[in-house]
């Protein structure tokens, strides 16, 4: 195995708003599972380098986000692994920008790890799935093993399926963030009949629901919960920073801005609302992305606003 198959550990926090003491709160560490391939994203890379590896290929391609946790775990999988990796990264501005590497941690991280880029206008990248994109691409750079945006493909989905194992069974709900829908597909396919599957989109998104049909094939156990997305994808605002910095300080867990921040204060305001029964057993998913914590800060910093800490 190329990336050894792992389990993460529980941890109980306290962080229970007044009065509805008897909900516990568990979070799963996966942000622990490898300091920089993290979370998630190992889970959907690990069969996928698998099959690179096994079809003989020397080079791996994917599309991201200039700060996208995806760009950065492929570009550290691949310095580990000993694969060549492309990163196609929506946005054609930030090839003429000479400070780049300086004002994007994730860029110049995944640069590091000896990812190669190539950056392409808006307009482009939303070609990026067309055959005619990928000859493209093939002409340019030779051949690849190519991972998608996100990760997220039927194997990526196995990976995700070996998130949950049989002690969590003691679980009423299990939560986690969502992007493209691959790690919760993961989720929903793993868990058991008697728990239900929450997940908290970090973008406003109406296709997300019929995506995750795809690679699962139940409808009842599972549920999205809309309200928390903050105004889409990698926005925030002070009430989030605060709620993050002050998680991290009842705690000692570190949130992400983008996935897990906005999932926990989404199950901190549900609990408040009494959303769950009064001795509900949660377990949410630490899927990672604290690499996203620099280049957010990097831009609240230009806005004049707090920090996360
Ligand atoms: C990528 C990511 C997600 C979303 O995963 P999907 O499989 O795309 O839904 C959630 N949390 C973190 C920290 C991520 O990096």
């Amino acid at each position: 195995m190329l990336l050894p198959l792992k389990k993460s550990i529980n941890q109980k926090v306290i962080y229970t708003p007044q009065g509805c003491e008897s909900i516990q709160l568990w979070i799963k560490r996966e942000d622990l599972l490898h300091p920089d391939i993290s979370g998630n994203k190992y889970r959907k890379l690990r069969y996928n380098v698998e099959r690179a590896a096994m079809l003989g290929f020397d080079t791996l391609l994917t599309f991201g986000g200039a700060y996208s946790n995806h760009i950065a775990a492929a570009a550290a999988a691949g310095k580990e692994l000993g694969f060549k990796t492309i990163g196609v990264i929506r946005g054609d501005e930030l090839e003429y920008l000479d400070n780049v590497w300086t004002e994007n941690p994730t860029l110049a991280f995944a640069k590091s790890q000896g990812m190669q880029f190539k950056f392409v206008s808006r307009t482009d990248y939303r070609l990026k799935d067309t055959e005619a994109f990928i000859e493209q691409l093939k002409s340019e750079f030779g051949s690849f093993y190519l991972v998608p945006q996100g990760g997220t493909n039927e194997w990526a989905v196995k990976g995700c399926e070996e998130i949950l194992s049989d002690e969590d069974d003691v679980f009423d709900f299990i939560t986690c963030g969502i992007g493209t829908g691959g790690t919760i597909s993961g989720i929903i396919n793993s868990a058991k009949s008697h728990q239900k599957v929450l997940g908290f989109p970090a973008l406003k998104d109406d296709f997300l629901g019929e995506e995750i049909l795809k690679y699962v094939n139940k409808t009842e156990n599972w549920e999205l919960i809309k309200d928390y997305h903050f105004g889409g994808f990698a926005k925030i605002n002070e009430e989030l920073v605060r709620f993050i910095n002050d998680f991290k300080n009842q705690t000692g867990v570190a949130l992400d801005p983008i996935y897990t921040g906005k999932m926990l204060f989404g199950i901190v305001d549900l609990i408040q609302k009494n959303y769950f029964p009064k001795e509900a057993r949660i377990l949410a998913i630490h899927t990672g992305g604290l690499q996203g914590i620099l280049g957010m800060n990097y831009r609240l910093s230009k806005q004049k606003l707090n920090q996360l800490i």
